[in-house]
């Protein structure tokens, strides 16, 4: 309706036309029905950033970015616009400067008194600034969303495997009381007490390890970290289990990096612990390394251990969750859900590549710091 208004007087040049040159909140075109922009009012200008001048005469698909004029968006919009009247539509426009801006455009045919489509008028509203908190709400929602889910699988995998040891606890202390209650045998009384106690070290372990959890990133700030320095101290910190595995350790220059330093310790003493346990190599080896990339710094942790099959790689990063029993391997299945964690921490991620009975190679990318010294 406006548009008919528009269209007719603006070669009235009344107060209509005039007032709808002046709206700067909207912009507001006249085009031909082939796309070609006839006229444009300020709005336009200011919201474009093209003067009147150098845009009239132009296609209207100027506005449009090389992959909506791929998907053939424009011609859409003026097909539908033919066929109902009207088309309405949001996205990302181009400016003048190639810079985007979030329209919302509602396009309405223009017809002369025989019912003709003579063109269309284009209105256009600037929401960049609605839709960029619209994602960043998204962004929130998604973020709150897994973490949820991750809580509610964490709690899940947390209970269920602090119910094991329980169990055996509660089992052994039932055979206990009954043979109290018998002629007992004192040695079964010994063993069982011994079970007793093996699963309440478990259990407090356990519970130590989710309590370790929950603290990670909570009693330091960010500094700067020097990584290779880090690496040599973890080394020497295992130095037991080094001279019983005969282990090498090959370290490539490492940057320093802005991070949590107690996190990141815990992380590649983890990382490079595991790549020793899970060996059974005559000379096992860990390689440390890191390299620069365009928007991150990626770590790299490679052992010649016994490697993980395809099926299995993201399941180790799940807290208590182990590929092995204990008798085989010992350990509680909670290391690798610490560093999934503080990779996290850091913005960064985590994972394998791996090979069974060949080797791993466990990856850290963190984003690059402007603090970063490499
Ligand atoms: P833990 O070492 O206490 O078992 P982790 O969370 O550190 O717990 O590791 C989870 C599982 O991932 C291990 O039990 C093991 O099966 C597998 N794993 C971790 N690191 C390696 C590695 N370097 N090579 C082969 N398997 C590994």
């Amino acid at each position: 309706m406006i548009t008919r208004i528009y269209y007719h007087m603006i070669s009235n040049k009344d107060y209509l036309s005039k007032a709808i040159h002046d709206i700067e909140d909207y912009a507001i075109i006249f085009m031909n029905p082939d796309g070609i922009i006839l006229d444009w009012n300020l709005g336009a200008q200011r919201i474009k950033g093209y003067e009147a001048q150098e845009i009239i005469g132009q296609n209207f698909r100027k506005f449009y970015s090389q992959e909506d004029l791929g998907l053939k968006k424009p011609d859409s919009l003026i097909e539908l616009a033919l066929k109902t009247g009207k088309a309405i539509d949001e996205g990302w426009r181009v400016r003048k400067d190639k810079s985007l801006f979030w329209g919302s455009i509602t396009i309405t045919c223009v017809h002369d008194d025989s019912g003709k489509v003579i063109g269309f008028s284009k209105v256009t509203r600037d929401l960049t600034e609605r839709k960029k908190a619209d994602d960043l709400k998204e962004k929130f929602i998604n973020d709150i969303t897994r973490k949820n889910k991750e809580l509610e699988q964490f709690t899940y995998l947390a209970s269920h495997d602090l119910q094991e040891p329980l169990r055996t606890i509660n089992t052994f202390t039932e055979y206990l009381i009954d043979e109290l209650q018998s002629d007992f045998v004192k040695e079964d009384l010994i063993q069982y007490a011994e079970f007793i106690s093996t699963s309440s070290k478990r259990m407090s372990d356990l519970v130590h390890g989710l309590l370790e959890y929950s603290r990670l990133g909570k009693s330091e700030t960010f500094k700067s970290v020097d990584m290779e320095a880090l690496v040599e101290n973890v080394w020497s910190d295992i130095s037991n289990l080094v001279s019983r595995k005969k282990a090498q350790l090959d370290l490539k220059p490492l940057p320093k990096v802005n991070g949590y330093e107690t996190e990141l310790r815990i992380l590649f003493q983890n990382l490079i612990t595991n790549a020793l346990k899970f060996n059974i190599s005559d000379s096992p080896k860990v390689e440390v390394s890191a390299l620069k990339q365009t928007e991150s710094i990626l770590f790299a942790v490679k052992d010649n251990g016994i490697g993980i099959e395809k099926k299995d790689v993201n399941k180790i990063f799940q807290i208590f969750k182990r590929l092995h029993n204990r008798n085989e391997y010992e350990g509680y299945g909670i290391g690798l859900s610490h560093c999934k964690k503080i990779a996290e921490l850091h913005h960064g991620r985590l994972w394998v590549e791996s090979e069974a009975g060949k080797g791993s190679i466990f990856f850290f990318e963190l984003p690059l710091s402007i603090k970063d010294e490499y």
